[in-house]
């Protein structure tokens, strides 16, 4: 299987990479955040593959007044998991409260008590495929892996234990950028997870019967 995975920072390049078909041969997209849904609708819509996202904390709400803040024709994941071809996806989306008025912004205990809510299905595909979770993907990095110290920027703890429990391949995150693309400073190995900061694309190559 073979993934491309956008966030945070539209890429003007990739329009005309998806029109020319370079992405053909790609299985599925993955979005981990802070994008434009029209950004996200491109993808579905010309490289015509099925994406899946989560929201960043600079993303909007939908409510009354705002019906149109989803991406169309793709699949918001957000607090799920779910099994696409026999691969087990869950995504987290937001980030770190800084704000009072934040959307998408959780404070660490409230991320603990969101992330709690993904066990039961967690443990059931450990029951039916003998592992809990093959790819999360996330807005914000864990504490400690890709995060900074400022209050924005805070890395979520929550996530590092759910590493340690469902024990994924891969973690795709957004959300701190960095602007040097050092390759080490973007990919850090955790354990049984390579962990990968997408910022602002990324194409990934996973190894997975299909
Ligand atoms: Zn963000």
């Amino acid at each position: 299987m073979k993934f491309l995975a956008v966030s945070d920072h539209v890429v003007e390049r990739l329009y005309s990479l998806a029109a020319d078909q370079y992405f053909a041969d790609v299985d599925l997209i993955f979005g981990c955040g802070d994008l434009p849904y029209e950004y996200l609708e491109y993808f579905v819509t010309v490289a015509n593959k099925p994406l899946f996202y989560v929201p960043g904390n600079h993303d909007p709400v939908y409510n009354l007044e705002n019906k149109r803040a989803y991406a169309e024709g793709a699949e918001n994941i957000d607090g799920k998991v779910i099994e696409f071809r026999g691969l087990l996806i869950a995504g987290v989306g937001g980030s770190i409260r800084y704000g009072p008025d934040g959307v998408y912004q959780n404070t660490q205990r409230e991320m603990y008590w969101r992330i709690f809510r993904l066990i039961p299905r967690l443990l059931w595909n450990q029951i039916r495929y003998g592992r809990m979770l093959d790819v999360l993907i996330t807005h914000s990095p864990p504490y400690g892996i890709h995060d900074d110290n400022t209050s924005a920027h805070d890395g979520l703890r929550a996530l590092n234990w759910l590493l340690d429990l469902a024990k994924p391949r891969y973690l795709f995150h957004g959300h701190t950028h960095f602007y040097r693309q050092n390759l080490e400073a973007n990919i850090t190995k955790s354990g049984a997870t390579t962990i990968m900061n997408i910022y602002p694309y990324k194409v990934v190559e996973y190894d997975h019967e299909v």
